[in-house]
Protein backbone atom coordinates (compact mmCIF):
# COMPACT_ATOMS: atom_id res chain seq x y z
CA UNK A 1 0.00 0.00 0.00
CA UNK A 2 1.72 2.93 -1.62
CA UNK A 3 0.62 5.54 1.61
CA UNK A 4 1.13 3.12 4.37
CA UNK A 5 4.07 4.03 6.97
CA UNK A 6 4.79 0.38 7.77
CA UNK A 7 4.83 -0.80 3.98
CA UNK A 8 7.38 2.36 4.14
CA UNK A 9 9.72 0.36 6.84
CA UNK A 10 9.45 -3.09 5.55
CA UNK A 11 10.66 -1.37 2.05
CA UNK A 12 13.48 0.25 3.57
CA UNK A 13 12.14 3.66 2.32
CA UNK A 14 11.60 5.25 5.98
CA UNK A 15 14.70 4.40 8.55
CA UNK A 16 14.38 2.37 11.38
CA UNK A 17 16.32 0.60 13.72
CA UNK A 18 16.19 -3.39 12.51
CA UNK A 19 15.80 -6.35 14.70
CA UNK A 20 15.38 -9.17 11.95
CA UNK A 21 14.45 -9.53 8.21
CA UNK A 22 13.27 -12.32 5.93
CA UNK A 23 11.50 -12.49 2.79
CA UNK A 24 8.15 -12.73 4.67
CA UNK A 25 8.80 -10.55 7.59
CA UNK A 26 10.70 -7.40 9.26
CA UNK A 27 11.30 -6.88 12.80
CA UNK A 28 12.22 -3.57 14.59
CA UNK A 29 12.62 -1.59 17.61
CA UNK A 30 9.54 0.54 18.35
CA UNK A 31 9.99 4.54 18.08
CA UNK A 32 8.31 4.94 21.61
CA UNK A 33 9.16 1.91 23.70
CA UNK A 34 6.89 1.08 26.26
CA UNK A 35 9.30 -1.64 28.14
CA UNK A 36 13.10 -1.98 28.02
CA UNK A 37 12.31 -4.45 25.25
CA UNK A 38 9.59 -3.28 22.73
CA UNK A 39 10.04 -4.42 18.57
CA UNK A 40 7.37 -4.58 16.36
CA UNK A 41 7.04 -7.51 13.67
CA UNK A 42 5.14 -6.73 10.76
CA UNK A 43 4.43 -8.80 7.66
CA UNK A 44 6.21 -7.39 4.38
CA UNK A 45 2.89 -7.25 2.71
CA UNK A 46 0.16 -5.31 3.36
CA UNK A 47 -2.44 -6.39 6.14
CA UNK A 48 -4.76 -4.08 7.90
CA UNK A 49 -4.64 -5.40 10.66
CA UNK A 50 -5.49 -8.97 12.71
CA UNK A 51 -9.09 -8.60 11.76
CA UNK A 52 -7.91 -9.18 7.71
CA UNK A 53 -6.36 -12.24 8.63
CA UNK A 54 -7.90 -14.69 6.52
CA UNK A 55 -6.90 -18.48 4.75
CA UNK A 56 -4.76 -16.24 1.63
CA UNK A 57 -2.54 -14.64 3.85
CA UNK A 58 -2.53 -17.14 6.91
CA UNK A 59 0.58 -18.41 6.26
CA UNK A 60 2.13 -14.97 7.51
CA UNK A 61 1.12 -15.39 10.72
CA UNK A 62 2.15 -18.46 11.91
CA UNK A 63 5.65 -17.51 10.41
CA UNK A 64 5.87 -14.03 12.63
CA UNK A 65 4.88 -16.11 15.46
CA UNK A 66 7.98 -18.85 14.50
CA UNK A 67 10.50 -15.37 14.29
CA UNK A 68 8.90 -14.07 17.32
CA UNK A 69 9.64 -17.98 19.67
CA UNK A 70 13.63 -17.55 17.24
CA UNK A 71 14.18 -13.99 18.21
CA UNK A 72 12.87 -13.75 22.06
CA UNK A 73 15.43 -17.34 22.64
CA UNK A 74 18.41 -15.08 20.98
CA UNK A 75 17.44 -11.86 22.94
CA UNK A 76 17.17 -13.82 26.07
CA UNK A 77 13.67 -12.96 26.95
CA UNK A 78 12.34 -15.18 29.79
CA UNK A 79 8.81 -13.36 30.19
CA UNK A 80 7.88 -11.14 27.14
CA UNK A 81 4.38 -9.91 26.09
CA UNK A 82 3.29 -9.97 22.18
CA UNK A 83 -0.11 -7.64 21.53
CA UNK A 84 -1.55 -6.72 18.48
CA UNK A 85 -3.85 -3.75 18.26
CA UNK A 86 -7.12 -3.75 16.66
CA UNK A 87 -9.24 -1.06 15.99
CA UNK A 88 -8.89 2.53 17.72
CA UNK A 89 -10.77 1.99 21.04
CA UNK A 90 -8.62 -1.20 21.30
CA UNK A 91 -5.08 1.41 20.66
CA UNK A 92 -4.17 0.61 16.99
CA UNK A 93 -2.32 3.56 15.59
CA UNK A 94 -1.00 2.06 12.48
CA UNK A 95 -2.63 0.09 10.34
CA UNK A 96 -0.52 -2.39 8.57
CA UNK A 97 -0.65 -5.61 10.85
CA UNK A 98 1.67 -5.87 13.46
CA UNK A 99 2.90 -8.00 16.34
CA UNK A 100 4.02 -6.44 19.92
CA UNK A 101 7.16 -7.76 21.62
CA UNK A 102 7.61 -6.24 25.05
CA UNK A 103 10.03 -7.67 27.65
CA UNK A 104 11.92 -6.36 30.74
CA UNK A 105 9.45 -5.09 33.20
CA UNK A 106 6.63 -5.90 35.59
CA UNK A 107 3.00 -6.14 33.64
CA UNK A 108 -0.35 -6.04 34.79
CA UNK A 109 -3.25 -7.97 34.09
CA UNK A 110 -5.65 -7.05 32.65
CA UNK A 111 -3.95 -4.42 30.64
CA UNK A 112 -5.61 -0.81 30.76
P1 LIG B 1 -0.33 0.57 17.51
O1 LIG B 1 -0.61 1.84 18.27
O2 LIG B 1 -0.92 0.64 16.12
O3 LIG B 1 -0.70 -0.69 18.22
O4 LIG B 1 1.25 0.48 17.37
C1 LIG B 1 1.95 1.29 16.49
C2 LIG B 1 3.33 1.43 17.08
O5 LIG B 1 4.17 1.94 16.07
C3 LIG B 1 3.42 2.40 18.27
O6 LIG B 1 3.91 1.70 19.40
C4 LIG B 1 4.36 3.48 17.78
O7 LIG B 1 5.24 3.94 18.79
C5 LIG B 1 5.11 2.79 16.66
N1 LIG B 1 5.54 3.69 15.60
C6 LIG B 1 4.81 4.67 15.00
N2 LIG B 1 5.53 5.27 14.04
C7 LIG B 1 6.75 4.67 14.04
C8 LIG B 1 7.94 4.88 13.28
O8 LIG B 1 8.02 5.73 12.39
N3 LIG B 1 9.00 4.08 13.56
C9 LIG B 1 8.95 3.12 14.55
N4 LIG B 1 10.06 2.37 14.75
N5 LIG B 1 7.84 2.89 15.28
C10 LIG B 1 6.76 3.66 15.04
ZN1 LIG C 1 1.14 -1.41 4.90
Amino acid sequence: MSDCLFCKIAAGEIPSSKVYEDELCYAFYDIAPQAPTHFLVIPKTHIGSVSEIAPENSGVVAHIFEVIAKLAKELNLESYRVVSNIGEQAGQSVFHLHFHVLSGRDMTWPPG
